[in-house]
């Protein structure tokens, strides 16, 4: 039989246990970033953001020429 300590302490555990849940959830998707040409999912640091467009992120190597021979054809930035 719990008693009423018993049952506060289960009650903030799994409080402490969500909110932990929440943040780790919103970092997860904050670190994450997806392709816009191939739509693959990678960590951020991975990704190459596009300078012109706003949050546009590319693999470094053939999507990012994709994207940029289709979208900015004059520039030569990834040359
Ligand atoms: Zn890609
Ligand atoms: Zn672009």
């Amino acid at each position: 039989m719990l008693d009423k300590d018993d049952l506060r302490r289960i009650h903030e555990e799994r409080e402490v246990h969500e909110k932990w849940w929440k943040i780790s959830r919103h970092v997860v998707a904050d670190l994450l970033e997806a392709c816009s040409v191939c739509g693959t999912v990678r960590e951020r640091e991975h990704l190459t953001r596009c300078p012109w467009c706003e949050d546009v992120y590319l693999c470094p190597k053939g999507c990012a020429h994709t994207h940029n021979s289709q979208l900015h054809p004059r520039a030569s930035f990834w040359a």
